[in-house]
């Protein structure tokens, strides 16, 4: 037994750092201040492979030689240098391309997959509304089924890659009507649809400004009377909430492996960093007060990657119709998830208190990491609803 990534998946890792640290870490502090999100990276992303990591090669994707890990290695290199490429690539895959390929029919795949596959467009998952957060089935977004069309009318809000250039569709829950529980009880029937970014009643409002994550796509949508044919509806009708929940799980383990690039990423600026600057005739790195905080990076960076790896490898298992129950990709999920993002919080706290003043300015990478930390904690379900979830697994009947 191996706790280590296979020579393929860090062959792999070596080619997307090396993408990286050229095409993204020399521009990001410059994206960042300017808010701009660079559509030619994000196709460039695309040509080389890493949105098509999880799709089948008859829609251009990885197919056999691609997996969910290999998914997780790539956002933790993009995050290790900028955390709005990493996310823009885990919300391409785990949120936009995901849904489609799992619930999808076969018209619907070969409409959206190849190009979303190939990053030469986006897609973006509209889950969030101003009163349905992390009671997402909350949701007040309405289709109504009229003369053979449905009509989508409501809000959504922050969601990501979905008033970018590059953004063709975004896939959106809605109450479609009441079912009944087994117990009687009558609760909203929630179905998806696939909305194309150009419907007609389709907006995305103006981006919002955001503490971090600023050369990533972020946007409220307004749905008003947009027409969609039958066909757009997305899986089986009342079963949106349920498809989404799941989508989530998927996308929990990547936004971790984009914890871990954070974490890496503090750890080694600090670790550098200790080594020059130098206070009382010595290296700050020579002060167990700064060594030692830099050495909880270590053990942060290490059980946080083991865990988005762990994870990972459930997703592939259940993929090769191997022996993992959804319930164990939850509860892998989860744990990654809360662990790794709550580390990369305290990672950017700690790499900005090495940093000592400089911390505070933006001329270092440090600051912008700090500012982009904090939504880890926040997005595809806060740290407060992972804990409910593993404690749900655990058996607890939490509300
Ligand atoms: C930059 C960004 C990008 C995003 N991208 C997307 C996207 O692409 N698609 C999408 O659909 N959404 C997206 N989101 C939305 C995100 O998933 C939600 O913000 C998140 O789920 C929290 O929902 P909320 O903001 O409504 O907070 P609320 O649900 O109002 O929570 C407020 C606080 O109450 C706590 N809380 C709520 N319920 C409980 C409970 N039962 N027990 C304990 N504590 C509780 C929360 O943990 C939080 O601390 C994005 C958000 C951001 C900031």
């Amino acid at each position: 037994m191996t706790f280590e990534l296979s020579r393929e998946h860090e062959e792999f890792r070596r080619v997307v750092r090396e993408f990286a640290e050229s095409e993204i870490a020399p521009h990001a502090a410059r994206w960042d201040r300017e808010h701009h999100f660079p559509t030619d990276v994000v196709q460039q992303m695309g040509k080389l492979g890493l949105m098509g990591l999880t799709a089948p090669e008859e829609y251009g994707g990885a197919g056999d030689d691609g997996d969910f890990t290999s998914l997780c290695v790539a956002i933790e290199e993009l995050g290790r240098v900028d955390q709005s490429m990493g996310i823009t690539l885990e919300a391409a895959v785990g949120l936009g391309i995901n849904p489609i390929l799992t619930y999808g029919n076969a018209e619907q795949k070969q409409r959206w997959l190849p190009d979303l596959v190939a990053g030469q467009t986006l897609a973006g998952f509209g889950l969030t509304e101003a009163g349905a957060g992390s009671d997402a089935g909350a949701t007040r977004t309405r289709a109504e089924l009229v003369d053979g069309a449905w009509v989508v009318n409501g809000e959504k809000q922050f969601i990501t890659n979905s008033g970018s250039d590059l953004t063709s569709c975004v896939t959106v829950t809605a109450r479609t009507g009441v079912s009944t529980a087994p117990t009687g009880e009558e609760r909203a029937e929630i179905s998806a649809f696939v909305v194309p970014a150009d419907a007609p009643g389709f907006t995305a409002e103006p981006a919002y400004d955001k503490l971090g994550w600023h050369a990533s796509d972020t946007h409220p949508i307004t749905l008003e009377d947009v027409h969609l044919p039958e066909g757009n509806l997305l899986g089986e009708r009342g079963r949106g909430y349920a498809q989404f929940l799941a989508t989530l799980d998927d996308g929990r383990i990547a936004i971790a492996a984009l914890a871990v690039g954070c974490i890496q990423a503090c750890l080694e600026m600090s670790l550098q960093y200790a080594g020059e600057r130098q206070t009382f005739g010595v290296p700050i790195g020579r002060k167990q007060g700064v060594a030692f905080q830099i050495a909880d990076l270590e053990v942060m960076a290490q059980a946080s990657r083991l865990l988005v790896y762990r994870a990972a490898a459930t997703k592939d298992a259940m993929r090769d119709g191997g022996g993992p129950t959804p319930a164990e990709l939850k509860q892998a999920a989860s744990v990654a998830k809360l662990y790794a993002t709550e580390s990369a919080v305290t990672a950017t706290r700690v790499a900005t208190q090495v940093f000592g003043g400089y911390g505070f300015m933006e001329e270092y990478p440090v600051t912008r990491f700090y500012r982009d930390a904090k939504v880890l904690e926040i997005g595809e379900g806060t740290s407060e609803v992972q804990r409910m979830l593993i404690a749900r697994g655990l058996g607890l009947p939490v509300e």
